[in-house]
This record gives structure tokens, sequence and C-alpha cells, in this order.
């Protein structure tokens, strides 16, 4: 049996959903960390590695600006100095000669060129090495010489008038040599680089002469700072005055270690970011893996299993709710087994009820016990109408304190009043008006009653006591109770009909339409059963065969309808007359047998006596007329007369033909015959007739005259 109802079909998955499903979670949370932490590592460094080669270039160029400043300034201060030296050179020349003026001028001032100049610029006293290329001294002065001459830096001061008049001024100079350019540097701070240059010449440097010479070429008119090579320069123009240029420069500034330091940070970043990550993923996802795993279990069939709860967070709160789940599934499942159970339990009941479909209290059992299974009740009855128009209690579970022939009246209680209405009833006894039992009834807490019903009439009620406790703090029956046992009466009225039906064609096969006494074949069954107990058991049995006396003359007299009064009348005195263990039967049109089981000859010919009176002791009294009725009766013992049904048949009817020819209203024995078991003493026969009654004495030597005693 396959049903596509409430079956769930899995959504397709997507390319998102595919592509998700080849990477664990685990591995997703991790590289998603290591990319929150790599990017901004990343472009950290990027930044990094951009903007400080900059700053460093900023600094170094500043640091650049301020060094051609002092360079300058350095120049500036040596002007000054040489102007003193020529003033004080102006000075010495009073009270001394030009020459000795000059060279103690270049003795104290340490420059490289002192001398007295005359108004044609010819000196008149000359001390050091003059720059080469000047012709005339005058134009030393200042902080440069003209073109085409040795650079110098030169004071001049005009001499005054009280001097000699041919001498016009006094100079003293320094040369710009090779080491001027040390010489400054020397000054400076970190020693940059120094080059001086007039025009395209470079004058004096630091630098090899092709480097300086490229940065004098690279140099543009008006620029500030520059990178020229490896270098970065700076430039001092030459002002007025100054026939130089001073060039400083610095290396550009190296980033050293610094990517190797980036590429160490952003190792360490990832790998620490991979190894965080990793734990990261490991604590985020972990519950998910358990909860993952759990479902698959409990998805396999597995159902014994618990979350650990670690926290109250959204995680704990997932376990606990996954927890509570399993935890209800199980209960489901258990009451799922435990119906289970029970079904296959009814199941088993009933079949054993189909089995035993004509036993009637079988069947009422079955009927009691499924009743209880079906709204868990711990006690039942069944009740059933008889004749006499009460409840008769036919089977009961669980209530000792019912007596066993238990009835009650139709509208009398709870049971009683349930047949009456035809309506079920349920609830705590004593609660109501329906509710309230009579003594006969059990005394329970709660009850549910519902009528059971045979071709439209109430037939009985089916009663259950108690409700077993579900744990729910209920066991008082529900409406879903009472429409359950309904239900069931509907099915197990049906179940007893059939029974009853059965029992009643049973009856009627056996038995005797118009007398109600047992018929011809249920005679020959239970004779043959009768002789098979006494045979085995050894104990006596004895058969009466009894005739009505002119029974035709009755029928001639009074009419067919008459003759069929007096055979039910004779059936009720035989039947009333007998013991309870004896069988009557209708042996066939106005012939009756009575078996009279552990009797022997002396019990059956008393029988037989008080039968014969019963018939002749007083009239049939029939259609308002009074009708004498007498019989004759045939005994026959077993087993002198017979060891078999047919035999002892055939002995009682020949007995009962001797008393007709005996004059009739008399009994006779059987002729014996058939032979005796061993053991078995051949029965005493007495005769007792009563007083008044000479037709019932046998007869000596007529047919079926009784054995003489022995
Ligand atoms: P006897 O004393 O010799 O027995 O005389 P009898 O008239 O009784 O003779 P017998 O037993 O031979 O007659 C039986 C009569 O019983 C014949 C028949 O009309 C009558 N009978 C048999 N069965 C029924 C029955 O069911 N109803 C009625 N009304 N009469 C029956
Ligand atoms: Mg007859
Ligand atoms: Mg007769």
């Amino acid at each position: 049996m396959t049903s596509d109802i409430g079956a769930r079909r899995p959504l397709p998955a997507s390319g998102a959903d595919r592509h998700r499903t080849r990477i664990g979670l685990r591995a997703r949370l991790s590289m998603a960390f290591v990319f929150v932490v790599l990017i901004p590592v990343l472009v950290g460094c990027l930044l990094v590695a951009v903007i400080v080669p900059d700053v460093l270039r900023g600094q170094v160029s500043g640091r650049l600006r301020a060094d051609r400043t002092d360079v300058s300034d350095l120049l500036a201060a040596q002007c000054g100095h040489a102007m003193l030296d020529a003033r004080a050179l102006g000075l010495r020349l009073v009270g001394t000669t030009p020459q000795q003026a000059v060279r103690a001028s270049l003795a104290e001032s340490r420059a490289d060129y002192a001398a007295v100049v005359d108004a044609s610029g010819a000196a008149v006293a000359e001390a050091g090495r003059r720059p080469a290329g000047v012709t005339d001294l005058s134009v030393l002065d200042g902080c440069g010489s003209g073109r085409g001459a040795e650079v110098a830096i030169a004071g001049r001061v005009e001499l005054a008038v009280g001097n000699h008049p041919d001498w016009r001024y006094a100079v003293v100079a320094w040369l710009i040599s090779p080491q001027t350019a040390a010489d400054l540097q020397a000054h400076l701070a970190d020693q940059p680089a120094v080059t001086l240059a007039v025009g395209s010449e470079i004058v004096s440097s630091t630098l090899p002469l092709p480097v300086a010479r490229a940065q004098l070429a690279a140099i543009r008119p008006g620029a500030d700072v520059t990178q020229v090579g490896s270098r970065i320069v700076a430039v001092h123009d030459a002002a007025a005055g100054e026939p130089y240029r001073i060039l400083v420069s610095r290396p550009v500034p190296e980033l050293g270690g610094l990517p190797w330091i980036f590429l160490g940070i952003i190792g360490f970043a990832t790998a620490g970011a991979i190894a965080i990550g990793r734990f990261l993923a490991r604590l985020i996802s972990q519950p998910v893996a358990e909860l993952s795993e759990a479902a698959s279990r409990v998805a396999g069939g597995d159902l014994d299993i618990t979350l650990p709860v670690r926290s109250r967070d959204e995680v704990g709160r997932l376990a606990a709710a996954f927890n509570h789940m399993t935890a209800e599934l199980r209960r489901y499942i258990g009451q799922l087994e435990r119906s289970h159970a029970e079904l296959r339990e009814n199941l088993e009941r009933l079949g054993a009820a189909l089995a035993q479909t004509h036993n009637l209290p079988g069947i009422l059992a079955v009927i009691v016990d499924t009743a209880m299974a079906s709204v868990r009740a711990s006690a039942g009855l069944v009740a059933l109408f008889e004749s006499d128009g009460v409840l008769h209690v036919k089977v009961s579970r669980g209530l000792p304190e019912l007596a066993p022939d238990a009835v009650v009246p139709l509208g009398a209680g709870i049971i009683g009043r349930v047949a009456e209405r035809g309506t079920p009833v349920h609830g705590v006894v004593g609660d109501g008006p329906g509710l309230r039992p009579i003594p006969e009834e059990p005394r329970r807490r709660t009850v549910l009653a519902v009528p059971l019903r045979q071709a439209g009439r109430i037939s009985g009620v089916l009663a259950v006591y108690d409700q077993e406790e579900t744990g729910d703090g209920g066991a008082a029956f529900t409406e879903n109770d009472v429409r359950t046992l309904g239900t069931f009466a509907g099915q197990a009225s049906v179940a007893i009909e059939n029974v009853l039906l059965h029992q009643e064609a049973e009856r009627l096969s056996l038995t005797d339409a118009l007398t109600g006494l047992w018929n011809y074949r249920y005679l020959t069954m239970t004779l043959g059963h009768e002789i098979e107990r006494a045979t085995r058991f050894r104990r006596p049995l004895a058969l009466l065969m009894i005739d009505l006396d002119r029974f035709k003359d009755i029928n001639d007299r009074h009419g067919h309808q008459a003759g069929d009064a007096v055979l039910v009348e004779l059936a009720r005195r035989l039947h009333t007359t007998v013991r309870e263990v004896d069988t009557v039967a209708r042996y066939g049109g106005e012939e009756f047998v009575v078996i009279l089981p552990e009797t022997d000859a002396d019990g059956a010919a008393h029988t037989a006596e008080r039968l014969r009176q019963a018939v002749r002791g007083t009239p049939f009294h029939v259609e308002q007329m009074d009708i004498p009725v007498t019989a004759s009766i045939g005994i026959a013992v077993f087993p002198r007369h017979g060891s078999s049904a047919a035999i002892l048949l055939r002995a009682a009817d020949e007995a009962l033909y001797v008393a007709k020819h005996s004059g009739r209203d008399a009994w006779r024995f059987a002729r014996a015959g058939g032979e005796t078991p061993a053991g078995l003493s051949t029965p005493r026969i007495v005769v007792v007739p009563e007083a008044g009654e000479p037709a019932s004495v046998p007869e000596a030597g007529e047919p079926g005259q009784p054995e003489a005693p022995a």
C-alpha cells in the first residue's frame, strides 16, 4: 500500500545549495573569519606601503630644504667674515707696511688671499693665492667673483684717505675649492651631499663628478626638490652677487625591511586568522554538528538520544527543544505500540470469540473483555433479558461484589433505566437521576452503560466501570468513550443475536414442535450417551415407553385439536413428574419415552407407577371438557434387557405391548434378554403395585412379565 498523501518531497536544490553542500559549515565559517581578518590587514599593508615612502620622501625633502638654507647661510656668513677680515686688514695698514699687513691678515683669518689694491685694480701688496683669472682685483667683492675667473668669497673695504693715496681697497678672499663642499657638509646634520656650481660648471661637490653633473643637468630652473637617480636633490639658485648654485642631496629613503615586515604581518595574520577561525568555527558549528548528527540518528529511528544543553542561548534552547521533541516522539511511539498491543490482544480475543461462535457465555465474556479494553475500564458486565422480563447479569469481570445470579428489574437502578430508555448513560455513580444504582448493581465510582438491541428491541445492557488512570487525572468516561462503546455494542448485539439464533435453531432441531419435549433424534442421541456412561461407570439405567390408552377414541370423540391439547398436557405432566436429570422425549404419535439415568428396575417401577398415577389421577381439562385419560408403560432396564439403544427401545416397546394386552393403565417389565456385563449384579426387581390397582400388577406368564426376584 503506497500512498503519496502527506509525503514531503524535498525542495529542488538551487545552484547555491549544490555549491554549499560541498563545503562544510565549519570550513565556511573558518573561511569567512580568515577573509574578515585578512582583508583589513592586506588593505592596511597596501596603504602603508603606498604612504610610507611618500612620507619618508617628504621628510627628506624638508630636511634638504633646511640643508639648502643652511649652506646658503654658511656661505653668507663666510661673506660676512671676509668683509670683517678686509676691514681688519684696512686697520692693520695704519702703522705698518702693506706687505706686513696682508701677511698678518692672512695668518689670522686663515683666508686664501689678502691684498691691498690701488685704484687701477692692481695689487699694492698681496699674500696667498690669487684667484685664477682675476686681473682687476677690485672685482673681488661679495660672495662671488666675475665670470671666467676662479670663484671666491671675498670682502673688500675702501681705504680711508688718511692712508696712502694709492691704496684704494683692502681685499680678503676665500677660494671655492673642491674641499669647500666637504667643509660645508661637515656643518650639516646627517651630512647630505653638497654641490656648488657656477653656471653649468661644478665648482665643488662631495659627490662623484658624474653624479653631480647628472644632478645639475636634471635640475629644471625654478625646481624645488627633484629626484634624480637614487637621490633627492634640493637646489638653491644663485642670488644677486652669488655666482654659484647650491645643490644638496640625500638618498631616496629606502623602505628597508618594511616589505618583509608587511609579509610577516600578513603571514602571521593569516596563520592566526586560520587558527582562531577554526577554533571559532568549531565553537559555533559544534552544536550544529551535534544537532545534525542527532537529527540523522532520529531519522534513522534512534529516539534514545539526548543533546547536552550547555547554555541558555539560542543553541541551548534549540537543543532543549530537540530533546523535548524526541521525548514527545518517544511518548507517542510508546502510546502507538501500546495501542498496537491492545489491538492485537483484542483481535486475538475476537478470534477466540469467532472460534466459539455458538457458546453464549464465551461470547459474552469476550464482549465484556473487549468493551473494557476499548475504553480502558477496570470492570464490566453484560445483562440480558430473559423470559421473566428482568435483566440477568450473564457475565461480569472485576466485580467480585456482584451476586452470581444478580437480576435488575426493568427501569430500576442504572442498568434498568438504560434498558428502559434505550439510551446510554455515563458519569459518576450517584451523581444524577440516571446514575443511582440499586443494591443489586455494582458499587463503583464511575459507570458507562449502553443498551444492547436485537431486532429493534432492547435485549440487554453492556456496562463498564471505573476507567483506569491514564496519568492525566481523568478516569471519567468521555463522550468519545460513549461513542466507542455504543459502536461496539451494535456489533456485540449482532454477535449475541447470532448465538441465540443458533441456539434456537439447534433447540428446534432437537425438540418436538407440539409438546416442546425432546424429539426422537435427541432421544436416540442421549440414550446412546447414557448407555455409554452407564457402561463405563457400571451404573444402572432404565427406559420407560409410554402410550396413551385408546387415544384414537379421544380424537374421534373430541376432535384432533383436543387430542393435541391432551398430548401437550400429558407432556407437561410427564415433565413435572420425573427428575431434572431424566430425559422426556416424544417417541412419535402419542408415544413417549423417559430415560432414567442412575435408576435400577426398582426405581423404574416406582417412576412408572408415579407416571401412571399422574395421567389417570386427574382428568385432562381440555376445551372446557374434563377428559379421563390413562396410559400404559413398558419398562426396559440396562443392561438386563439390552445393552444398546435399539435393543432397549425394542424391549420397552414389547413390554408396552404386554401392558396393553394386560388391560391397559398398567406398566410391565420387558422380558430378560441381552447379556449382563461381568461384575454387574442382576438387578432385583421388586414390583409393588398400589392397592386397588390390580391392572398394574405384572401377571406371571404374560409376555413382558418381569422376572421373578433372584
Ligand atoms: P391403544 O390403547 O391400543 O394404544 O389404542 P389407540 O387408540 O391409542 O391406538 P393407537 O395407539 O394405535 O393409535 C394412535 C392414534 O393416535 C392414531 C392417531 O390418530 C393418533 N395420533 C397420533 N399422533 C397424533 C397427534 O399428534 N395428534 C392427535 N390428535 N392424534 C394423534
Ligand atoms: Mg400408539
Ligand atoms: Mg395408544
